[in-house]
Parts: structure tokens; sequence; C-alpha cells
């Protein structure tokens, strides 16, 4: 276990200088955050950084405890809303891809979650047909216990190296404290804690053919059912309410069994589908995507989150919790009137 702890009493550190110093002409100034979230918006990064080894990122970490040096940690940028102000500090990208495949697979965490389960099925290992088409990378996945069509990664894991409060160590699976697209870390707003690699138990064995075979028709059902524009994916969690799901009308039975109502039917039973904020849209496709359909700002979108948040808390009295994290600098934004407006409605139900 390696522990680094941030310098006490010390000068103001020159960040600039022991950036450099540390990453040479890898490092990059005012990278625009728009070209690595797949919603395509956020402002600049101050510093950026593209980390391909993890032994060097581990030390990059520990460099960034020890000088206090603020840092926001990404993977391909699929769950993210970066603010158009962007972010003052070291943004550094996951690349670290490193991968060996057996019943216990060993994965660093910038490996693609669809190279993961193509790596894994193709060595003849199920378990992981669901993560096909889930765009982001294996940490990003795992910060948010990813899953699809009932599966999620939090079972699958076995170990995980992680780099948290300057101490590169090895936690059980225990330690995420998983649950539905939840994990410690998403509760802790991110911060300096750092997947770095992790070992998922696949106990699965099976034809490679016939895997790929069951993970292409969840394929064909994502197809069928998402926007193609940029996004972020689902933009809102889905709503667990008993009581909820006896009230609302047309509800299927599977979803009034398990309480379970998808937000992207409140979303649409408010007939949101198509609403728009600057270049921002309710997907007609699919309502609970927040798409860019064109010269989209990252405040459209908070913004337009807003109204559908204000519009299904004003007809079912419920709160619609965001599945995608908002990061950066929000300073400059403010919440639009209708969001504020529609307040009143949850306190006289
Ligand atoms: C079209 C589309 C479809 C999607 N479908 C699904 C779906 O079916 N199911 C689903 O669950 N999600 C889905 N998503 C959302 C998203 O792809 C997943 O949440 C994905 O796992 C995020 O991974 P990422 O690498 O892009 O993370 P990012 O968006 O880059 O980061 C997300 C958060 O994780 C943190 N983070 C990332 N890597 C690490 C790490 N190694 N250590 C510590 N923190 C880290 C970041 O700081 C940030 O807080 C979809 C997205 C899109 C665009």
């Amino acid at each position: 276990m390696l522990t680094m702890k941030p310098t006490m009493h010390m000068e103001m550190p020159d960040t600039e200088r022991i950036l450099s110093e540390a990453l040479g002409t890898s490092l990059q100034h005012g990278e625009t955050m728009a070209r690595h979230t797949t919603l395509k918006v956020g402002g600049p990064a101050r510093w950026f950084w593209a980390a391909s080894d993890v032994e060097m990122l581990a030390r990059v970490l520990g460099l960034c405890t020890v000088h206090a040096i603020p840092y926001l940690f990404i993977g391909h940028g699929s769950n993210l809303l970066m603010s158009d102000a962007g972010y003052d500090g070291l943004v550094i990208q996951n690349r670290c891809k490193g991968c060996v495949v057996g019943e216990e697979t060993r994965a660093e965490s910038g490996v693609s979650f669809g190279s993961l389960f193509l790596q894994t099925a193709r060595a003849g290992f199920g378990g992981l047909e669901w993560a096909i088409g889930i765009p982001g990378t294996v940490g990003g996945a795992l910060v948010s216990n990813a899953g699809a069509y009932r599966g999620n990664i939090g079972p699958l894991v076995k170990s995980l190296r992680v780099f948290a409060d300057g101490t590169d160590q090895i936690v059980g699976p225990e330690w995420m404290e998983f649950s539905y697209r939840d994990s410690r870390l998403r509760r802790s707003g991110g911060g300096s804690t750092v997947l770095l690699s992790c070992v998922l138990h696949l106990t699965e064995r099976g034809d490679p053919e016939e895997i790929v075979a069951r993970a292409k028709l969840y394929q064909a059902q994502r197809r069928a059912k998402q926007p193609l524009s940029p996004s972020a994916g689902s933009f809102f969690k889905n709503v667990v309410d008993r009581a909820l799901a006896e009230r609302v009308p047309s509800l299927t039975s599977g979803m009034r069994d398990s309480g379970v109502i998808p937000a992207g039917f409140l979303s649409e039973a408010c007939g949101l589908k198509g609403l728009r904020v600057g270049g921002a849209e309710v997907s007609e496709k699919h309502a609970n995507f927040l798409v860019n359909a064109g010269g989209a700002t990252a405040s459209d979108l908070r913004s337009l989150a807003c109204q559908v948040r204000a519009a299904v808390r004003a007809r079912f009295g419920v709160m619609l919790e965001e599945e995608v994290l908002y990061v950066g600098d929000w300073t400059q934004w403010s919440e639009p009137e209708i969001a504020r407006e529609t307040e009143w409605l949850k306190t006289t139900r």
C-alpha cells in the first residue's frame, strides 16, 4: 500500500511548472471538453492529460495529492454534462487499456466497455452481453454501476485497485457500495478517488458465436429505441415508487409489479418529446434522452433538464434524479424560471 499525504504548510505550488515537469509535451492547455464528451458540449480544461500507462497515472495522482492540484478524472465522457465554463484544473482522461481475459478477467479502467465484452466473448466467456452499446470505459461503468437488460457490472466485481485519499490500494466489491446506477463514488461527487483497474469474475462459459448473437439482439433493441444524435444516454434514473406505479395509468403490468417506472415513460406522458431549449431537445425517439440537436450549449441542456424535472414533478409529484453527472464550473449558470415557478406544486400536493 502506497500512501501520499498533501504537503503541509507549503508555499502555493507552481502548478504549471510541476505538471509540465511531470508530463512534458503530453500536457495540453485549454483543451475544449466538447471534444471529449458524447453530448459534444463543455468548455476548456485549464490543463488536460490523456493517461495511457496505469503506473504513470498512479504517480501523477500522487503528485496532484501532494501538491493539492485539483483534478477531474474522466473516461469517454458518456455520462457527463460538462459546463460551458469548463474546468479550472487538470482533466485526466483515462486511456489505460490493458486487459487479460479469463475466468478472472483483469481490466484496466480505461478499457472500453464494448471492447471488454468482445474480448471476453471471443474467449468464450458470457455474462457481459448486455454491455454492448454502453459507450463508456470500465471505470465509468463501475462508478455508475452501469447496466442494461437486467445486467449490472457490480455483481461481477471481485476486486478493485483504487487511488483513494492519496492511497493506492486493493479493495473488495463491498467498498464500492453498489446500488441501482449508483456507488459510493457517485455519491461523493467524484472527487479525488480513481479506479485504476478491476478483476471481474466471469463464470458463464459458452460458444463465442452464441454469446455475440445474444448481444446483437440487445444491440438491435437499442438501435430501435435510441436516438443517434449526441447524448449522454438516459438523462434521468428510472423511478422506484410502488405507490406511484399503482396510480399511473397505462403502465405495463411488468412495470406496475416491479414498482419501477421508466423516467422516459413519465416524460413522454407529460408530452415533452420534442421540447427544446436552444439546441437541446428531448428526443422524439426516446423521452429520457436529452440530445444535442445542433449547436446546444451545456446551459441549454441543463435548463432543458430542469424543465423536464419540473413538468414531471407537477404532473406526477415525483422528483426525477439525474443519471448524468454535472461537472465543471456551473457558478455562472442559474436555474430557469419555469423550474422555480413549479416549486409550489411540490408543497401544495
Ligand atoms: C448512447 C448512450 C447509451 C447509454 N446506455 C447506457 C446503458 O444502457 N446503461 C448505463 O448504465 N449507462 C448508459 N449510458 C451512460 C454511460 O455510457 C455509462 O454511464 C458509462 O459507464 C460511463 O462511462 P464513461 O467512461 O463515459 O464515464 P464518464 O462519463 O467519463 O465519467 C462518468 C463519471 O465517472 C467518473 N469516472 C470515470 N472513470 C473513472 C475511474 N476510472 N475512476 C473514478 N471515477 C471515474 C467521472 O469522474 C464521472 O464522475 C449510455 C450513454 C450513451 C451516450
